[in-house]
Formats: structure tokens, sequence, C-alpha cells
């Protein structure tokens, strides 16, 4: 019964074409639904994709998640903390223990959330010690495979995160022994895998997917050898269906070897991320004996397939595996579900795209062509339509020199910078954001659907910024924003207002739980025929002494939150980003701005998970920021802000901006950024957060002027600023104006 995997997905969205789980979950959690409805539209939800996905020769089952995949085999394995039993033993049903270490309770704190490698997927970290429970508490996967076959599906492929992976993922819970590491606790966990194993080859499944991932960062030789023992160990199970081991989001490099020589049965290679993969299968002589399931349909981008180029890559694979199937190159998870109900896209737009169920369709069409031995496929199929060119753009960015990427020495800027804005030492300011009332979205909605014109618009919005400007003169802050009560989002409103963007109606793809975003399509090339947030900052401006900042969202940030063409290097499209925010920055110059800020929240993102990789990515990075900025007078202060306080490998790039100031997070983190920062030679100005805006709290003064006392060790105070740790737009007025009015008062104490 163990038959070829095909033409397959190694996964598929599950929050529902129309955010039918996330509306479920919402409703459960408020107590407005039972849980009984509550699993009759997961169920509903489960049965549609596989009846989507009947026509892969195989699928995987068990990719629906109430919450998240890694959470899901936290609850399979037991691995619960704690403190979600302080009393031993479970509270309420096992769901209500999920999602109480999927979001917290009043008690305990919700695992904490983090990347699923370089997408924008988070999922729940689990927490190992030495004592952590571990044991098959729970047989959902089996379930599913049983469900599935009685749906008629014909083969059913239980995928999971594999257990090195997941031990990979994982931290250290607190309180274990100095230097521990969840992976010595891997036997056990290969035990509950091995268990698991045999109940799925009885319920009917030919094969088992178990995702290790983790291994397209760097690893080191003793979890490439956990590896390799837990391969060794499951394949030794009696009874068990074929395992198949998929990598997605990079190159497994030595993994590959190590699985090569294992008795596992079957690799998933992404090789639209590694192309390079292609040619090291051949000199792999033991995959003639398995199964290489190449992954060439992007599974986290959403252009169509050149199915040409595709199939003839699967073609050089032929000869050098044992049987060969095809695939999207990761799950699913990370793009929409159809195009074909998105009506008000441009049709040379829809043309080029593929979201989930067009996905399917490719996979099907290149897993026909590979079987018919025919290698064409039709051109049609192809979708080359082509993408609109800017001439203008092109030539632009073609002619940017060296120069342009480079401003005035600092201590030049510095003193013209010290004249012109005159601010006291340890300057006051926020990040951007202001808390969005219901008045704000309603007039922000109200314009969208025509129900008010653009005066009125105008109006509201005006009155909102003259609002927060009294306010902020009111608290004493030295340097003032707008407020942003006209973005809804830092990177879809830039989308919404540049030429070679297109933004979707649902488009909808999950980054945590019920969680979802709708990231703008960059499809062609960008510009910026008219000033886009000028006229918000001039008001602003026009109503206070003090200095507001120009508030814009950079080129890095803004590709990592759209779908970017594929079709040019990442470098060429950032660029021609930067060159719109150029304009934008002497625009707002001309319009007296003498602070910009080009927040790049998300430059730590796309970091490569290879070290080897990062420094290409970095300087592509660095330099579009560089680009965007360089333009600026030596007189206007260049801020950045960035959403972190973990730079490990990106402190050199941090410096690399050469921005004025940089604003970071540091609340949480005991400012230590600031020693890591000047390690490198930072030596412009810098400003830790010292109020931490994730949580309602509102902190003493005394707490802020410690964590501003701790930064003036580090940090000159000529060099030092002092600002909350990100924007305030989801926190409430109340606790914003006492906590703004504290830190205040302590920079002020500190001087
Ligand atoms: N300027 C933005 C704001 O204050 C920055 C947000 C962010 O860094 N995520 O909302
Ligand atoms: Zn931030």
């Amino acid at each position: 019964m163990s038959g070829p995997i095909g033409a397959t997905v190694l996964g598929y969205p599950r929050i529902g074409p129309r955010r039918e789980l996330k509306k479920a979950l919402e409703a459960y959690w408020k107590g407005a639904s039972s849980v009984g409805d509550l699993e009759q539209v997961a169920a509903d939800l489960r049965a549609r994709t596989y009846r989507e996905l009947a026509g892969l020769d195989s699928q995987p089952t068990g990719t629906f998640s109430y919450y998240d995949h890694v959470l899901d085999v936290t609850a399979m394995l037991d691995a619960v903390p704690p403190r979600f039993r302080p009393d031993g033993r479970r509270e309420g049903t096992a769901l209500d223990e999920y999602f109480a270490m999927a979001r917290g309770t009043t008690t305990a704190a919700p695992l904490e959330m983090t990347k699923w490698f370089d997408t924008n997927y988070h999922y729940l970290v689990p927490e190992i010690g030495p004592d952590t429970t571990i044991r098959l508490a729970d047989t959902t996967p089996v379930e599913r495979v049983r469900e599935a076959a009685a749906a008629g599906v014909a083969a059913p492929r239980p995928a999971l995160v594999g257990p090195v992976t997941y031990l990979l993922l994982a931290k250290a819970a607190d309180g274990s022994p100095e230097g521990f590491s969840p992976l010595a606790r891997l036997d056990d966990v290969v035990e509950v895998y091995a268990q698991l194993l045999a109940e799925l080859a009885d319920a009917g499944a030919a094969w088992v997917q178990l995702d290790e991932s983790a291994f397209v960062a760097d690893r080191s030789d003793e979890e490439l050898a956990a590896l390799r023992r837990a391969y060794d160990r499951l394949a030794g199970t009696p009874d068990r269906p074929r395992i198949l081991v998929p990598f997605s989001y990079g190159d497994p490099g030595p993994a590959l070897d190590a699985l090569a020589e294992s008795p596992v049965d079957g690799v998933a290679l992404d090789l639209v991320t590694a192309p390079q993969l292609a040619d090291r299968v051949a000199g792999l002589p033991a995959l003639r004996q398995k199964t290489v399931v190449a992954g060439l349909v992007d599974g986290r981008n959403v252009w169509r397939a050149d199915l040409g180029g595709a199939l003839a890559r699967a073609a050089t694979l032929l000869g050098s595996v044992g049987d060969l199937a095809v695939s999207s190159s990761c799950s699913l998870l990370h793009v929409p579900y159809d195009v074909t109900v998105e009506e008000k896209l441009e049709p040379a737009v829809v043309a080029r795209l593929a979201f989930a169920r067009q996905k399917l369709d490719e996979v099907v069409a290149l897993g026909r062509a590979l079987r018919s031995g025919e290698h064409g496929v039709d051109a049609d199929a192809a979708g080359s339509a082509a993408v609109a060119v800017d001439e203008a753009v092109r030539a632009r960015v073609a002619s940017v020199e060296p120069a342009d990427r480079t401003r005035p020495d600092y201590p030049v800027r510095a003193k013209a910078q010290r004249e012109r804005l005159g601010l006291p030492p340890l300057p006051t300011t926020t990040i951007g954001s202001f808390p969005q009332t219901a008045d704000v979205r309603r007039a922000r909605a109200d314009w969208a659907n025509g129900r008010i014109d653009d005066a009125e618009y105008t109006r509201r919005m005006r009155s909102e910024i003259e609002r927060v400007v009294r306010l902020q003169e009111a608290i004493g802050l030295d340097v003032l924003v707008h407020g942003e009560p006209e973005r809804n989002d830092m990177v879809q409103y830039f989308a919404d207002n540049l030429p070679g963007f297109a933004t979707t109606a649902l488009g909808w793809v999950q980054s945590y739980g019920s969680r979802c975003v709708r990231p703008p399509i960059l499809h062609g090339d960008v510009s910026r025929p008219q000033p886009i947030t000028v006229e918000w900052a001039r008001y602003a401006q026009s109503l206070s002494p003090q200095p507001v900042k120009g508030m814009l969202t950079g080129p890095v940030t803004i590709l990592a939150w759209s779908f970017v063409r594929d079709d040019q290097p990442l470098a060429q499209t950032a660029d021609q980003v930067a060159l719109a925010l150029r304009d934008e920055i002497a625009d707002l110059e001309a319009a007296g701005i003498g602070i910009v800020q080009v927040d790049e929240a998300a430059l730590r993102e796309l970091l490569p998970p290879r070290r080897a990789d990062r420094g290409a990515y970095l300087d592509w990075a660095v330099g579009s920021f560089r680009l965007a900025t360089g333009g600026a007078a030596e007189e206007t202060q260049v801020h950045t802000h960035l959403c972190y306080s973990e730079f490990g490998d990106v402190i050199d790039a941090i410096d690399g901006l050469d921005a004025d100031v940089t604003t970071i997070e540091a609340a949480r983190s005991r400012m230590e950024v600031l020693a890591d920062l000047e390690a490198v030679g930072y030596s412009r100005g810098v400003g830790p957060g010292v109020y931490d805006i994730h949580s309602p709290r509102v902190p003493e003064r005394g707490e802020i002027a410690a964590l501003i006392a701790e930064a003036q060790r580090v940090v000159p105070d000529d060099r030092l600023w002092v600002n909350p740790d990100c924007g305030l737009k989801t926190r409430g007025y109340e606790e914003v104006e006492l906590t703004l009015r504290a830190m205040v008062e302590a920079a002020r104490a500190a001087r």
C-alpha cells in the first residue's frame, strides 16, 4: 500500500478561505460559542481541505491546527510547562489547556512566540527541561488519518514537525541547569514518535512526513549526530509507515548527506529557495534508493511557477533518485487560498499569480508532465504575463552611485543638527504611532467606503493630529510625532500609495493563532508620483514650535511584509522602494521637517538561516536604507527604529545604516543591547526603549529612572535618547499618558 508520493504539497492553509477558523476561535474564546461549534467549524475546514487536495496523488493530513503546529506537538508530548498545571494536573479540557499555553491565563504567561524560520508565521516556543513530561498523550495525528481515509483520501500522509527540529526550536525550561539543551531529551521524544509511527501504520498511513527544517540553518556536529540517531531509531520501528523528511526554507547542507545514508525512505527538498540542491542530489548515490520530493512550486510566494523551467529541473533529477515526486517547496501555509476570488485585482497581475489552490494545479501539471515523459507543459500554463515596466525607474536604479548611499561624516551632521534642533541632552520622543481610537478607525473605514469625502476625512485626521500634538506638548516631549492616525499598518499604508503594489480583498495569511495578515503584492516597478506623508507632517509641524518627526517605513521592512516579485533580485526591488522613499524625504525636508524616521522593524526578519548567506543579504538591505536616506541634508536628522533587542548577527549592519539616531527595544532586556552596540563602535545617537509597550502596565517613574541610569552608564548623555520600546498604537490613552509623563520627568531628572 506504500505507493509513490507523486504530485503533492507539504501543507495547506488552515485558517479558512473566509477566515472561518479565526472567527470560530475568537467566538469560542469570548464565550460566545460552544466547543462543539468550534469543533464543527474545524471539521468542516478539514473536510473541505481533503476535497480540495483530492486531485493530488497523495496528500498531507494533520496540517490543520487549532493554533499552531509546534504547539500541537507540545500537546501530543504532554510537554506542558508546570505553570499551566499549578496543582500538578490538567485544569479543564485538553483544548482549554492548549489555548492556555497559546494565550496565557490570569496566572500563567503564554508560551513565547517567535518566527518560524525566515517566514512571517510565528510558532509557540516549547519549554523543555530535564524533568519535562514526555509521553504520547494525544493521538490526534492518528485520528486525522482515520478521518481522512473515511473522507475518501486515498493516501493520507500525516505531517508533523520532526523530533529533532521540535527540540531545536525549543528553549530550556525555566529552572533548567546551566547549559541544559532541550536536545538532551531527544531519546525520550524519539520514543514517543516511534510509538506514534506504529499507531499511524496501524491506522493505514503509508507514509509519514516529519519536517526537519531546523537543519537549513548552521548546525553543529552534535546536532547532526542527533538527527542521524533519531532517524536510525525511527526507521527501526517495526511496522512503520515510510518516512519522508522535508527540509524547507533553505539548503540542509550536511543533513542531506546524513539522511541519504540513513534508512529513511525519502526527503523533500526546497528547490525554490535552494536550487543548487539539484546538483547535490546527483552526487549522492544513496538517493538512488529513495524517494526525492522536488519542491519546485514556491510555497511562500504568490507567483505562478515557470512550469517549463521547473520541469526541466525535475528532469535532471530523474536518473539520480529512486522515485521522483513533485511538490511545493514548503507548506502552503504562507500563501492565501485562492486568487480567483480577487475581483479587484488587475487582470494582468492576476495572470501572474498563484495562491494555494492554483499551486495545487501546478504540482498536478508537473506530475502529469513528468509521468508522461514529455517534459513539456502547455505554454499557457507557464504563465508568462509581463511585468509592467517603468523605464524611468529602471534607469534611475541603474544610475545609482555609491555616493548616493553616503551622507557627510557624522560629526559634521551632528554639529549641523545640534545647531538646527537645539535639543537638550537626553531628548525625549516616541516611536510614531499613538493609540488608535475607535473614532480614528471609523474615519478611515468611512473614507475607504466612500461614506465621507476627502475633505471630511482630512478634517477628522487633522483634528486627531492636533489632539496628539497638544497632548505631547502638555506632556513635555522634546521631539513630537503626528501619531500616524491615517495608517492602518506601517507597510500597507505605503503599498496603498505606491504604484507597483496591489492589495487583495481576501488574501489572508495566518501570522499566528487567529491572527492573520494580508500582505501587499509588490508586482511591478515601484515609483512615487506624488508625496504620501508630507501634508500630514506639514500640518503637525505647523501646530508646534517643537520639531515633528516625519515617519516612513524602510525598504527592507516594506519588502519583508509583502509578497515580492521574484523576476529580479530583491536588491533591485529594494532600491526602487528606496528611491521612492528618498523622494519622500526630500519633500518632507522641503516642507520644513527637520527629523525623519525610517523604520526598519523587520531588518532582522529576512536574515538568511545560514551565516554564509547573511553578508550578501545585509549588503543590499543596508544599502537600500542608505539609498533611501542618503539624500538627506546634513542638518536633517535621520532616525531609524528597530523592533527588537537581540541584535546578534545584525549589530554591524545597524551601525552600517549610519542613522543619526537608532531607537530600539530594550525595556525588557535590561539595556544589554547598548553594550553590544558600543562594542562595534557605534557612536551616534541611540534611544533604548524605557517603556515596554507590549504590556498595559504603567511603570513607576523610578523604574524608568533606573533604566535611564543604566543606559547612561554605557552611552554618554549627548548621544542618549529617551523613548518607549515601540509605537503606542495598541495601547490605551490613559496608560500612555501616565507613562509618557513619568518618562519625561525621569529624563529631566537625569539630565
Ligand atoms: N512608527 C511605527 C509605530 O510607531 C513603528 C512600528 C514598529 O516598529 N513596528 O507604530
Ligand atoms: Zn517597533
